[in-house]
């Protein structure tokens, strides 16, 4: 049984000048909190910290992490609860165990290979510090040793998740023996059979193939120093796991697996490979079809070697892989970048590359640094740092980039599905929709029938999918719109001279005239209108000669219908505008005069953007074609907040700049942007930009700024 004291001597012994009182305290903590609790095996919980404690000293972690194994389990498990292990530990240890904490509330249920992947990058992404990858990878190490306490369906899944989950990531932080012990014991409990019989067979032989692997070793080592090659050979067993696979992959018993051991020759140059090869087979005869050439063509993640079998002394198979130094580096980017080509195929950017770079580097400075402190904290884990990953209501995993929002989330299950979102449960709770998503959230998407994209959706959707299906939708909608508008303004016109617009639609001018100019229907002559591209005189000009029609007198056109039609195609009604008494078209304010609501207000049909909204005495719309203006009213209920702009001539005096932001605040008023300039005579002007719901509240705030004192005047900025 590990004690305190085995633990502290090994820090010691790595760490030499380490302060062990965080070890001690956890300890102390550790024991309080779990006194009591037994582990199914019957003996006291306390246990189980001290050797996930005792597996991080054999990683040489440093005094945090192996202060986190003692506290892994109190939060989860106990009382205890955060805030005290704050206040005991500090804030590091305090984030290393409310991350373990996470990740143990997380359960993995699918065998997909494709979610398990996304579930392998989910707990690195949610450990934030790699640190805790490794408690976990010792929580679950040591779980894994005492499994057969458990029950039986208990201790299949755990079995399953080590070896789709955390063998891999094990793997790929380069913690070999690790990844070997979670295998073998995964197998022990999945196949029990199979790890018995293969644990047999290998035993069995063990001393004899560790003199067999030296001499091959030696005799190789002499061949190739022969020929004046200078090269590093390492062999080893394979572990159970992987002849297992083996086994398995290829349909073949036991007895049939010849190539228990491997050996690896690094050498120098590229050309030495081959040499090597060459001696090598002239030594031990080649098994005929085992040998490929991975330098040649290299396999897809960029892995060159050259692989052969021959048989050995004694007659024993022996397989080689033959590589440089430089190749063998790759081989383990490899890992990496095969990782990287199975992410939904995606092309390789820099920051990808970068992530790959950082567990290349990983694995370099476990081996090069024998200062674990030094390696600890170069190592701030921010892999994955791009991404998210949660889950769907029914356990289903989606990757998405940071900052994603329920939105994004709904687009990526199915358009229609983000189309008609109309709010969001995440972990149970109602969110507003532009919340962002955490690793680990899981995400119910409430839909509504009648519900459709909104622009503002616009502003904080995340991912390109999203945008593009919202926009896309808008863009239909704003057609259908235009083709509306257009309609109505055709109407309007051909009331005016006692046309009907059907007519004119009809006539042969009007078919021939689109013909010219590749306009396909009816309806997109409309929209062509509605957009403002052409306007109602141009066509009415074809069907009947201007003179005609300029002296008709001008009857004014039931603005009913216009409703009723605009009224059809919309039916939300967050718009702040209406357009004559019908709420939610799309629309957007002018920068010119910059409306809030409460000023008197028109809509101007824009050439090919839809309708601007304008104050009345705007010199814009002032200056243009009164045919394209509609009337407008703001919509109150919308309740709609929009942006003005205030500027303040002041006394350039300190403290005044408060004063004045204190006068907008008191009004409940948000201020989003300011800008503050001093000009030559003691005086300062500042711009605000603030966030109000009417122009009664910016008349309010402009008085409260007239009474505060120092300030010479108050003017709203129009544009
Ligand atoms: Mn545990």
């Amino acid at each position: 049984m590990i004690r305190l004291h085995d633990i502290l001597d090994a820090v010691a012994a790595y760490i030499p000048d380490a302060d062990l009182e965080p070890i001690q305290k956890a300890y102390i903590f550790s024991a309080k909190s779990h006194k009591g609790q037994t582990r199914r095996s019957g003996e006291p919980y306390l246990i189980h910290p001290m050797e996930v404690a005792w597996i991080l000293t054999q990683m040489k972690l440093d005094v945090a992490s192996v202060a986190t194994g003692l506290l892994h389990d109190t939060v989860e498990d106990t009382v205890a609860t955060l805030e005290e292990v704050e206040a005991l530990f500090g804030e590091e240890i305090r984030e290393m165990v409310d991350g373990i904490t996470k990740l143990g509330k997380i359960r993995f249920q699918t065998t997909e290979e494709k979610q398990a992947e996304n579930f392998r990058k989910m707990i690195m992404a949610m450990a934030k510090d790699i640190r805790v990858i490794f408690v976990k990878l010792a929580d679950r190490l040591h779980n894994m040793r005492t499994l057969s306490h458990l029950l039986e369906p208990k201790r299949v899944e755990i079995a399953q998740e080590t070896l789709d989950i955390y063998a891999p990531i094990a793997n790929r932080l380069g913690i070999q023996q690790m990844k070997v012990e979670l295998e073998d014991l995964a197998l022990k409990y999945l196949k029990p059979d199979v790890f018995h019989m293969i644990e047999e067979r290998i035993a069995k032989r063990k001393v004899h193939r560790d003199h067999f692997m030296q001499e091959v070793r030696e005799i190789a080592q002499r061949e190739l120093a022969k020929h004046q090659l200078s090269c590093e050979i390492v062999g080893r067993t394979k572990h159970l796991f992987s002849i297992h696979r083996k086994m398995e992959a290829q349909n073949i018993p036991f007895d049939e697996v010849h190539d228990l051991v491997a050996f690896r020759i690094m050498v120098g140059t590229l050309s030495e490979c081959y040499e090597a090869l060459g001696i090598l087979h002239a030594l031990w005869k080649p098994v005929p079809g085992r040998f490929k050439d991975y330098i040649a063509m290299p396999k897809q993640n960029n892995y060159r070697s050259l692989h052969t079998t021959v048989v050995g002394p004694h007659g024993e198979r022996c397989e080689f892989q033959i590589r440089t130094r430089e190749m063998h580096d790759i081989a383990e980017r490899g890992i990496a970048a095969h990782w990287r080509y199975k992410e939904r195929g995606r092309k390789i950017d820099q920051q990808d590359e970068m992530k790959f770079k950082w567990v290349r580097q990983l694995l370099q400075w476990q081996r090069e640094l024998d200062e674990p402190a030094e390696f600890l904290d170069t190592i701030k884990l921010d892999l994955f740092a791009d991404d998210i990953y949660v889950f769907t209501p029914n356990g289903e995993l989606k990757e998405l980039p940071r900052g994603a929002t329920p939105i994004d989330f709904a687009y990526d299950i199915h358009t229609d599905v983000g189309h008609a979102c109309v709010g969001a449960r995440v972990n149970g709770r109602i969110i507003p929709l532009r919340y962002q998503l955490h690793s680990g959230d899981t995400v119910e998407i409430i839909t509504g029938k009648q519900k459709r994209p909104n622009k503002d959706w616009l502003q904080f959707v995340r991912t390109s999918r999203a945008k593009a299906k919202i926009r896309h939708y808008l863009r239909h909608e704003e057609r259908e719109q235009a083709e509306a508008i257009g309609r109505e303004l055709l109407d309007k016109a051909g009331h005016r001279v006692g046309v009907s617009a059907a007519k004119i639609l009809k006539s042969k001018e009007v078919a021939s005239f689109m013909v010219q100019h590749g306009i396909k229907d009816v309806e997109g002559l409309l929209a062509t209108i509605g957009y403002g591209k052409m306007t109602t005189d141009e066509v009415l000009a074809l069907v009947i000669p201007r003179e005609e029609w300029q002296q008709a007198e001008s009857v004014p056109a039931p603005a009913s219908k216009m409703s009723r039609l605009v009224g059809k195609i919309t039916r939300r009604s967050h718009s702040p505008v209406k357009i004559s008494g019908i709420s939610d078209v799309l629309v957007h304010f002018g920068k010119c005069c910059n409306p809030v609501p409460g000023d008197s207000i028109v809509g101007f049909v824009t050439r090919g953007r839809g309708v601007s909204i304008h104050t009345i005495d705007c010199a814009r719309v002032l200056a243009s074609d009164p045919a394209r203006c509609l009337p407008v009213e703001w919509n109150v209920e919308a309740g709609a907040v929009r942006i003005a702009k205030i500027r303040i001539s002041c006394v350039d005096r300190p403290g005044l700049l408060a004063k004045m932001t204190e006068a907008i605040t008191e009004q409940e008023v948000n201020i989003v942007e300011a800008s503050i300039r001093t000009m030559e005579d003691q005086k300062a002007v500042n711009v605000f930009s603030i966030e109000i719901s009417d122009l009664n509240q910016l008349r309010q705030v402009i008085h409260a700024l007239e009474k505060v004192k120092g300030v010479i005047a108050v003017e709203r900025v129009r544009g």
